[in-house]
C-alpha cells in the first residue's frame, strides 16, 4: 500500500480545502514555524484512525476542526482523505475492488466522526484493521512524532522500555499478561 494523495478541509490550521499529491520515493515538508507541518503529519494519523486527542496535541477530538483566527471564523466540521494505490491488492478483504482506495474521516461538531471507505460507510475499528498488517496506521512506530526521539533518549529506563516495547508492538501482551496476573 502506498499513500497517493492527502486532502486537508477545515483540518486544524488547514481552513481552507488543501490538496496534496504524494509522489514516489522520500517526500520532504518544509516551511516555516507553525505553517503546519506537524499538523499534516496528524491528519495522516487521524484519518488512519487515531482517537487519542493527546496524540493531535488537543484536550477534545474536536480540537482538530479549525478553531478561528482574526480574520476567519471557525468552521464546524474537519474533512481528511487519504487516497491509497493498492494495485498491490493488499487490503483486506472487500476492499480490494479498484487500484485506488480513498479513506475519508470527517468530524462534526457536537456529532463525531465518520469514515468511509470507497463509497462505504465504515467504522473506526475498519479503518484501523486496514492499516494493521501493513505495518503503518495511526500507532505505527513508523510515524515519529516531534520532541519523541528526544524524549526516547531523556527518558528514564522504564519509561524508556515502554516506548520500545510499543515501538515493537507487544505492550499489548504486556497489558493482557498484566490483566492475567491480577486475575
Ligand atoms: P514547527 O516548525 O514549530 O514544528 P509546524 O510547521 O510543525 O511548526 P504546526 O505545529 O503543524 O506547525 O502548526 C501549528 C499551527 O497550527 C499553529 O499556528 C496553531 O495555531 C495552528 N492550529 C492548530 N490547531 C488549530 C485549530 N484547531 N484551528 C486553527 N489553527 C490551529
Ligand atoms: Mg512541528
Amino acid at each position: 500500500m502506498r499513500f497517493s494523495r492527502l486532502r486537508l478541509n477545515g483540518f486544524k490550521s488547514f481552513v481552507d480545502p488543501t490538496d496534496l499529491i504524494i509522489a514516489d520515493g522520500l517526500t520532504g515538508v518544509v516551511g516555516p514555524n507553525g505553517c503546519g507541518k506537524s499538523n499534516l503529519l496528524e491528519a495522516l494519523r487521524w484519518v488512519m484512525g487515531e482517537n487519542r486527542p493527546t496524540a493531535m496535541r488537543g484536550g477534545g477530538m474536536e480540537d482538530v476542526i479549525f478553531a478561528g483566527a482574526a480574520t476567519r471564523p471557525a468552521r464546524n466540521f474537519a474533512e481528511v482523505s487519504l487516497v491509497i494505490d493498492n494495485t498491490e491488492r493488499l487490503a483486506p478483504a472487500g476492499f480490494n475492488d479498484n487500484d485506488m482506495l480513498e479513506i475519508v474521516r470527517r468530524i462534526t461538531r457536537d456529532a463525531g466522526s465518520a469514515y468511509k471507505v470507497g463509497a462505504k460507510d465504515v467504522r473506526a475499528r475498519d479503518v484501523q484493521m486496514l492499516f494493521a498488517d501493513a505495518s503503518t496506521g495511526a500507532h505505527s512506530p513508523a510515524l515519529v512524532r516531534q520532541g519523541q526521539i528526544s524524549e526516547l533518549i531523556n527518558a528514564k529506563p522504564k519509561a524508556r522500555r515502554r516506548i520500545l516495547e510499543e515501538a515493537a508492538g507487544i505492550s499489548g501482551l504486556y497489558q493482557r499478561r498484566h490483566e492475567a496476573e491480577l486475575k
